[in-house]
């Protein structure tokens, strides 16, 4: 037997047992007559002691000689601590040690094997198996395993069945590029890694399964933004015979049960809101409801002056910073200057202070009266002592400049909490998003989103007004999933593809399969996945979504432990039909 107790369980209650240790030297003290040695394994850290008068002059010399993470066994009896240690499980006990192998030397470490370690986050990386060993990466890997296991238990109480979809897979767009494989056996043919299981998990509604879930890896080869991974996980989920109203209550439910099991928080039926809404008061999708900073839309009260800037503007538009007012002049030019970063892209900003005796000084006084200030306060719910920001120009534009100052400011005055959770539903989502590059449209959610029953019509006319039967789920200013209820007969399926820009030829190569599938009897159904990362890390009261993955990829899409991506030799490149001329 290799170990008849692991390092985190010996107690008090232990002393006089003669037990056998295995695992990691943690670090060593050495004073000569008497060794301290920490062993740490997944469970915790024991102290070995090996001291001059009890044990064999061998063994205090196998003693001295261990070096950090050197792997060991060893025998002894459980004693008493002399100094205990009451931030330690273990701290009452320590082993005086009998017997001692060395099972595996290791060389020194890149970086301390601790809590807070001296290692930058690249030599973590390639040395990843040591990261975690790391108490802190072990504790979210075993966060992320109870979070899996939790949706598991709970859909499968619910009665959904996971079901594997597979991985080599012709296209599946979900608005990314496909990672590609090609196929050694056809030759000149690719098969896709799927960005989703999408059309699989709606072949096995129209397969009669009902409620499946499944969590699976989706690949998408996007150009990497900051804590995106090119292959990620979903809980990805879907049901036969239910309306919208039932995939939201269903997920509320799972997320409520998550939020509970996991963190102990207990939160009532989850507020509601329209896409429309969120950009307008927020000016974002997927806004963070842990705190107000609301916008409050200018243009009627701040374009009837000389003001040409505000005059010429699509939208003006404005917030309140609570206790902004105390911020000093210097403080605020800095915050112009970062709203004019090229990452925000404001052109300017104007501010509006709200005095303690109610009266206004604002950047602008040259144009704007007491009487017209007084206006922009009440449109933005400022109070005494907070600061009015005003952004204008193209709405779309200033919109998601003025939310990314939103965020900024509400991180600065600390009101995103990670102990406080506001989950939301965002609703009825555009059908269509219209490209600005190249001026077609195409699907915001997936093209198999139904558009809202009646409004088929109104794809001829006003392409861009028409409503899916698509939902978000926010939590604290994050989506986590997404979803919608499915087109499921063969001639919305053709009329939507056709609206995207498909051919009927190109429809047919593409989603024939999914299409020949809705004429033998598909029934209604809809699902949502959400982004399991991401969940995880937000649960976890963190926001980057590395820091939950054992083995993840770095912002530029490699592994720097493994080094992949990589070259292929010859011989396997002309095996797979791939010539390339580098
Ligand atoms: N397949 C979608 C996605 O990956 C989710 C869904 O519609 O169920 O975003």
């Amino acid at each position: 037997m290799y170990r008849t107790h692991t390092n985190g369980q010996l107690r008090a209650t232990d002393i006089n047992k003669k037990v056998t240790l295995a695992g990691w030297v943690q670090k060593t003290r050495d004073k000569g007559f008497m060794v301290w040695v920490d062993l740490r394994d997944r469970y915790g850290i024991t102290q070995l002691i090996f001291d001059e008068e009890r044990t064999p002059k061998e063994m205090m010399e196998t003693a001295a000689q261990l070096g950090r993470e050197f792997v060991i066994q060893v025998t002894g009896t459980v004693i008493e601590r002399e100094s205990k240690n009451p931030n330690m499980p273990t701290g009452d006990i320590e082993i005086l040690v009998s017997e001692i192998s060395i099972l595996n030397k290791s060389l020194t470490p890149p970086f301390t094997i601790e809590d807070e370690t001296d290692g930058g986050e690249d030599l973590r990386m390639k040395y990843r198996y040591l990261d975690i060993r790391r108490k802190p990466v072990r504790n979210n890997l075993v966060f992320r395993h109870k979070v899996t296991m939790a949706v598991r238990n709970y859909l499968s109480k619910k009665d959904f069945v996971e079901v594997e979809t597979p991985y080599l897979i012709k296209s599946t767009p979900e608005g990314a590029r496909d990672f590609v494989v090609p196929s050694r056996m056809n030759e000149g043919q690719f098969y896709a890694l799927p960005q989703s299981p999408q059309t699989f998990k709606q072949l096995l509604m129209v397969g009669g399964m009902d409620k499946y879930f499944q969590i699976v890896k989706c690949f998408r080869d996007e150009d990497l933004r900051a804590d995106r991974q090119p292959e990620f996980t979903q809980i990805d989920c879907e049901m036969a015979f239910i309306e919208q109203e039932d995939i939201l209550n269903t997920f509320e439910g799972l997320t409520r049960h998550l939020l509970k099991e996991i963190n102990g928080v207990e939160i009532g039926e989850f507020p509601r809101m329209q896409y429309d809404d969120a950009m307008r008061l927020y000016g974002n999708d997927k806004p963070d409801i842990r705190f107000g900073m609301q916008f409050g839309e200018l243009n009627p009260v701040a374009q009837h002056k000389d003001f040409n800037v505000f005059n010429t503007a699509e939208l003006v538009v404005g917030i309140a910073v609570p206790g902004g007012n105390s911020y000093t002049r210097k403080e605020i030019d800095k915050l112009i200057d970062w709203v004019k970063r090229p990452q925000v892209g404001a052109l300017g900003m104007v501010y509006c202070r709200v005095n303690e005796d109610g009266s206004f000084k604002s950047s602008v006084d040259k144009f704007y009266d007491q009487e017209d200030l007084a206006k922009w306060a009440e449109v933005t719910q400022a109070s005494p002592g907070d600061l009015i920001c005003v952004l204008s120009g193209d709405t779309h534009k200033v919109r998601a400049q003025l939310s990314t100052l939103r965020m900024e400011l509400a991180e600065r005055l600390g009101l995103r909490k990670a102990n406080e959770f506001a989950p939301l539903w965002v609703v009825d989502f555009p059908l269509l998003e219209l490209d600005e590059e190249t001026g077609h449209y195409h699907a915001m959610h997936h093209p198999f989103t139904s558009p809202k029953p009646g409004q088929l019509e109104l794809l001829d006319t006003n392409p861009g007004e028409v409503k899916a039967n698509a939902y978000d789920l926010v939590l604290n200013g994050n989506e986590i999933g997404g979803g919608s209820i499915r087109i499921h007969d063969k001639k919305t399926q053709a009329i939507m593809l056709k609206h995207l820009g498909f051919s009927e030829e190109e429809a047919k190569a593409q989603f024939g399969f999914l299409m020949d599938a809705f004429e033998y009897g598909a029934p209604p159904h809809g699902g949502i996945a959400f982004g399991l990362d991401r969940l995880v890390a937000i649960l976890g009261g963190q926001e980057t979504i590395r820091d939950f993955i054992a083995f993840p990829k770095n912002n530029a899409g490699r592994d720097v432990m493994i080094d992949a991506p990589a070259p292929l030799d010859k011989e396997q490149l002309e095996e797979l039909h791939l010539k390339l001329d580098l």
